[in-house]
């Protein structure tokens, strides 16, 4: 039999499977015992209890999530890879060879946009208003009237780096009123923040299983309207990553997945939805992380500590924090602290900002944030 070198952490005798400590990140988030528990068995692709029972099933729940007034008009294709995959699935698949696709990007996330869209060779235009500001609206709209060639918007719903929420509802009545086709990246936003894609206009929008509807990691999916998705046979720039023909596959095999399925990751995920419904839909879960984020900021600015954005631009879903100024502070030593009390932060990414975040999304809870502040009070070595 073969040894393995180092003990890893959790094969120590009193660690903890079920809950060694909860995940405050952007992703992958803590679950539910019951949708790990749902990892637990085989299925075969070829089966109707799969391909009817579950895979079917999500995509039409994906569906009435991202549009409650015409849920009719799109369908959901799911995708394997993590959410990057999805994202880089629908510009590849949307964007016609001749078409130009403007990005408006104010952070990581939507600089990859950017990147995605350069590697495929698609004719891009950046518009970066930096970390800390949102989309300039104006120049969005200046650009779409004087520049005819721009065929495609994409943005970021709920920029992740930063946690800003991205005004979603105002450009896109700037890319629909120009008649533009309209694609969302709504990774860290979807099923956490109400939406409605079909009044908003939106054309594709993408999310993945692990972010607001609780589900382990695996695959992704893009929300596409159907008369739009069917223009887009042949556009794909990659075999894999082609949600045109993902769609014709899972349609023609009602529910099919062209190559091998995630399924015990997909079984997961219908549990996580079903979970989701049970709380009470997205109203219910915005409601949830809502009240976790305002516990946060409130409790870490009595401990001193700074947020990055200001109140009123920040999402539920994460928020920065400025790294305290003390001589003696070390984030490394934070975060080693805070995870012995059963807590994992996340490094922060804004450049020329020296801070950290806290993610408020997953199966967490007001409680567990009260908690959280508990700990990071004694874990405050510098003070
Ligand atoms: C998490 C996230 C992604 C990337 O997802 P991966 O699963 O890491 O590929 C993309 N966009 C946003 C806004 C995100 O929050």
């Amino acid at each position: 039999m073969q040894t393995i070198a180092a003990a890893p952490v959790d094969q120590a005798p009193d660690f903890d499977w079920q809950n060694p400590y909860i995940l405050l990140t952007p992703g992958p988030l803590s679950t539910s015992p019951t949708v790990r528990a749902a990892l637990l068995r085989d299925w075969c692709t070829w089966d109707d209890d799969y391909n009817l029972g579950i895979v079917t099933p999500i995509r039409e729940g994906l569906v009435k999530i991202a549009s409650a007034t015409k849920p009719e008009d799109y369908t959901a294709v799911l995708m394997q890879g993590s959410g990057t995959f999805s994202v880089e699935a629908m510009i590849g698949t949307a964007v016609p060879a001749d078409g130009k696709l403007l990005v408006l990007a104010n952070g990581e996330y939507g600089n990859r946009l950017g990147r995605i869209a350069q590697t495929l060779k698609i004719n891009t235009v950046v518009h970066d208003s930096g970390e800390l500001a949102p989309p300039d609206l104006g120049k969005l709209e200046a650009a779409l009237r004087n520049d005819a060639a721009i065929t495609h918007v994409v943005c970021v719903h709920n920029e992740t780096t930063t946690g800003m929420l991205n005004p979603l509802a105002a450009i896109a009545r700037i890319v629909k009123g120009q008649g533009r086709i309209f694609l969302v990246d709504s990774m860290s936003a979807f099923g956490g923040i109400p939406l409605d894609v079909a009044a908003l206009g939106i054309d594709f929008i993408v999310s993945s299983a692990n972010k607001c509807i609780q589900g382990v990691p695996g695959f992704g999916f893009v929300i596409a309207r159907k008369s739009e998705l069917a223009r887009c046979s042949g556009r794909a720039r990659s075999v894999s990553l082609d949600v045109y023909d993902q769609w014709a596959g899972m349609e023609k095999g009602h529910g099919k997945w062209r190559f091998t399925s995630p399924t015990h990751v997909v079984r997961a995920f219908a549990q996580a939805m079903k979970e989701l419904d049970e709380e009470g839909g997205v109203a219910a879960r915005f409601a949830r992380y809502t009240e976790n984020q305002r516990r946060l900021v409130v409790g870490m600015e009595r401990l001193g500590f700074r947020c990055v954005l200001p109140h009123a631009l920040h999402s539920p879903i994460i928020t920065g924090f400025y790294n305290p100024e003390a001589p003696g502070y070390d984030f490394m030593k934070f975060y080693d602290l805070l995870k012995t009390k059963g807590f994992v932060i996340y490094p922060g990414k804004v450049t020329g900002i020296n801070s950290f975040r806290i993610g408020t999304i997953g199966h967490v809870f007001p409680e567990d944030i009260d908690r959280l502040i508990v700990a990071v009070e004694a874990s405050r070595y510098w003070v």
